[in-house]
């Protein structure tokens, strides 16, 4: 199959075309260079069966394909706070432009949203149903509200145009390739530790959050897509840790001597997140495999191959 991978250059897009050619399939990756990078796919460059496009998705482009992944968003508070109106603009013209691509085409598209779809969340654990608690003019909402805006786009060029769409709502999700500066906790904490640096602690700690490895998310988007089951469906892990667990699993294995520095939450943070996986085991089969401790294993090394 030609397959689109919008955000192809990112964390999770380069991982997801990993897997894609690995499987035969011949490959485009779209991606503005914001927060992903040449190197992430540049092992596929010499293949024959591999495309790269430099473009920007607030602007409409023409290809041909048979399914497209549509993962181009900056995924990270820091990235996508840094010009809230473009993500807006990525979430929803973006998103608008590539359904459109898919209905002149007739091709399949799977559309990456976001547990932050559910907000600060006052059903736990969240379960497809639960509409969510987002405040709409929040900092995360450009964010959080534009992937909810995507879905309500993805929905109706559905039921008006009948594209075939699939959506999947992502926990949060880490692993190699996540860039040194990304912002997020596993990161973060990974860098800090590695430098000798105090791990930083936005509030008290006590918030939560539910990581899942990034080949298990990939295995996941991959069931989803090739599924008659449009969604929206959870995909995360279920396993739920306080970021104050995180930081001392973190230093433990980095560096136990590592002290905790506190820092203010930010606005709006969720106090706790962890996916109900009962859609995803029913109709995908899915659930993931790889445990936090070997996650982080695999996160670290690639972390001191990489930078250090
Ligand atoms: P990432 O920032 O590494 O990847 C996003 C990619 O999209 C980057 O390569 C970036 O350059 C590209 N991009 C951004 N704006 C673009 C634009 N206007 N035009 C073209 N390309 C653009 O983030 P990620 O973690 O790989 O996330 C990928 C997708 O998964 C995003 O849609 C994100 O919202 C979703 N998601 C991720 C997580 C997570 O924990 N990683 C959780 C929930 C949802
Ligand atoms: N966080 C933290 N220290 C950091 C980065 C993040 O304590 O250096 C906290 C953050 O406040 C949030 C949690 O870790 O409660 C997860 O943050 P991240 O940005 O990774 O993801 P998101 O909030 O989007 O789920």
């Amino acid at each position: 199959m030609r397959i689109l991978v919008t955000g192809g250059a990112g964390f999770i897009g380069s991982h997801l075309i990993d897997r894609l050619m690995e499987q035969g399939h011949d490959v485009l990756c779209l991606d503005n260079f914001y927060t992903g990078h040449k190197r992430n796919i540049e092992k596929w460059f010499d293949s024959p069966y591999f495309e790269l496009i430099r473009h920007d998705i607030t602007e409409p482009i023409r290809l041909e394909v048979d399914q497209v992944y549509h993962l181009a968003c900056p995924a990270s508070p820091i990235h996508y706070q840094f010009n809230p109106v473009k993500t807006i603009k990525t979430n929803v013209l973006g998103t608008l432009y590539m359904l459109g691509l898919a209905k002149r085409v007739k091709a399949r598209l799977l559309l990456a949203s976001t547990s932050e779809v559910y907000g600060d969340p006052d059903v736990h654990p969240q379960p497809e149903e639960y509409r969510g608690n987002v405040n709409c003019t929040g900092l995360r909402a450009c964010y959080d509200e534009g992937k909810r805006v995507a879905e309500t786009l993805a929905f109706e060029y559905h039921r008006e145009h009948k594209v075939d769409i699939r959506i999947a709502r992502i926990f949060n999700t880490y692993g190699p390739r996540m860039l040194k500066n990304d912002g997020r906790v596993v990161s973060n904490f990974i860098v800090q530790a590695l430098e000798r640096k105090p791990l930083t602690v936005y509030g008290d700690g006590s918030q939560t959050r539910s990581f899942c490895y990034v080949s298990d998310l990939v295995e996941g988007l991959i069931g989803l897509m090739n599924n008659d089951y449009i969604g929206p469906i959870n995909l995360g892990n279920p396993g739920e840790y306080s970021i104050l667990e995180l930081a001392n699993i973190i230093r433990r294995m980095i560096n136990p001597d590592m002290k905790l520095v506190y820092k203010d939450l930010p606005q709006d943070d969720p106090r706790k997140r962890q996916p109900d996986i009962t859609k995803a085991s029913i109709y995908l089969g899915w659930e993931p495999r790889i445990s936090l401790r070997e996650g982080l294993e695999l996160t670290i090394r690639d972390f001191q191959q990489r930078v250090y």
